[in-house]
């Protein structure tokens, strides 16, 4: 496998040619008790309440070499140096995040949040990010309950888009477009599904899909694994609303996407510390929650152009109406 650029798009893309991997039926790696448990890198408590990240079982990048860029030509490529992990939410096979107590919940946000702090400690890594594939449209791989940690030496294009797009107006108007965005939907909450403390969940202005959440933090901070690890963070409101908001999502939609958008590794010396110099001021963590409702089949142009059916003030009314925990 390698990654290689598009020299237009400016985007990397996975390319390889390896056979899919077949899972035996009734087979669970993550299960106590699995006859090859995958290698263990950390766990949080011990017993029925363990959270647990482990190597994934058939990662997109490994851990060992060099990432090796090269040119062919115009071309641009790279080896698929970097890592992937598996955080096994819960020991129980049928415990969801949405079914978790918000003490679960927040245990695997912190070992989500020390993953990521670790793996930006090695500076090939640029980027790492946890995300959640959930329900079968979703891509979900695994029937236990799971997240992934990728750590990857470019920053992926959708990130990369809104950290230039953050650091741009920052420079043009000296605020986060993230704080401006959210003290003018607060000012008027047709599109605040709720607010949980220090916390608030919304349906973004221009939603790409239907029913899409975000969840961010009142407070300006660019890091999710800085915050959920300072003293005095508010982790358990963090979870409580993950929780709510998940259970929302879970009753209109069969599958959902969920990642993490966190400021990228700033550890990085040379001139990718200059590029980032403003980033801890003009870029703010956040969830995104992409729901996946039942689709109709798209004819090609909205496939460029994204189209939702649903209006995001229609989608947080819908949403803060249904009844949660
Ligand atoms: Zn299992
Ligand atoms: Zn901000
Ligand atoms: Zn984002």
């Amino acid at each position: 496998m390698e990654l290689r650029k598009d020299p237009i798009t400016r985007s990397w893309v996975i390319v390889g040619d390896e056979a899919e991997h077949a899972s035996l039926p009734g087979y669970c790696p993550f299960c106590p008790g699995a006859s090859v448990p995958p290698h263990t890198i950390a766990t949080v408590n011990s017993g029925a309440g363990a959270v647990s990240a482990v190597v994934h079982p058939s990662p997109l990048y490994r851990i060992e070499g060099e990432p090796q860029r090269r040119s062919e030509g115009i071309y641009d490529a790279m080896n698929t140096v970097g890592a992937h992990e598996v955080v096994v939410q819960s020991v129980r096979h049928d415990m969801e995040l949405w079914q978790s107590s918000e003490g679960e919940i927040s245990q695997f946000l912190l070992l989500a949040a020390q993953r990521i702090q670790d793996l930006k400690n090695d500076l090939r890594f640029k980027y790492v990010t946890l995300f959640k594939n959930y329900g079968a449209p979703a891509g979900q791989e695994f029937s236990h309950p799971v997240s992934e940690i990728t750590a990857t030496t470019f920053v992926p294009r959708r990130v990369l888009y809104e950290l230039r797009a953050s650091r741009d107006y920052y420079l043009d108007k000296e605020r986060c477009v993230f704080c401006d965005t959210l003290n003018q939907e607060l000012r008027k909450p047709v599109r605040i599904v709720e607010e949980l403390g220090n916390f608030v969940a919304m349906c973004p202005f221009a939603s790409r899909v239907p029913y899409e959440v975000w969840i961010m933090p009142k407070r300006h901070e660019s890091s999710f694994e800085r915050a959920a690890t300072a003293p005095g963070a508010h982790v358990d409101e963090l979870s409580r609303l993950l929780r709510r908001t998940l259970q929302r999502v879970m009753s209109i939609a069969e599958a959902f996407h969920m990642v993490l958008h966190t400021v990228p590794n700033t550890y990085q010396k040379s001139n990718i510390l200059q590029y980032w110099k403003t980033v801890d001021e003009d870029y703010h963590w956040h969830l995104e929650l992409m729901p996946i409702v039942a689709a109709r089949a798209k004819p090609y142009f909205l496939k460029e152009v994204y189209y939702t059916p649903i209006s995001s003030e229609v989608a947080a009314e819908r949403l803060r109406k249904l009844s949660v925990r």
